[in-house]
């Protein structure tokens, strides 16, 4: 899922959307809702300064996911698992959540 920095039209795989976690998908559009608020905003979305983790954009986006995970009642495990992509390390990943204040000890290191 993500948003073009063309017209801020938000893009998701029918693929995803048919076979994604529900509450994934959910938390998915809260984040991408956001990038559409800072495209609007005129914000730069793909900041190629930052790394994906640490991009001011990112964090904010997925600051507001995660308040909605929390919401739902979903443990910092559950919270850790929605934000690791195939693509981040470790690393990034526990950056990212140290970021988000989610509790990543449960990740082996
Ligand atoms: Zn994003």
């Amino acid at each position: 899922m993500g948003v073009s920095n063309i017209d801020g039209h938000i893009i998701i795989s029918a693929f995803y959307l048919n076979n994604g976690d529900l509450i994934d998908i959910y938390l998915d559009i809260i984040h991408e809702l956001v990038h559409v608020k800072q495209f609007m905003d005129g914000k730069e979305l793909f900041d190629r300064h930052y790394n994906y983790v640490d991009r001011p954009t990112e964090i904010e986006a997925f600051s507001h996911a995660v308040k909605e995970a929390r919401n739902l009642g979903l443990t910092d495990e559950r919270i850790l698992d929605y934000l690791r992509t195939e693509w981040m390390t470790d690393e990034d990943l526990k950056r990212l959540a140290k970021s988000l204040n989610v509790n990543s000890e449960t990740l082996s290191s």
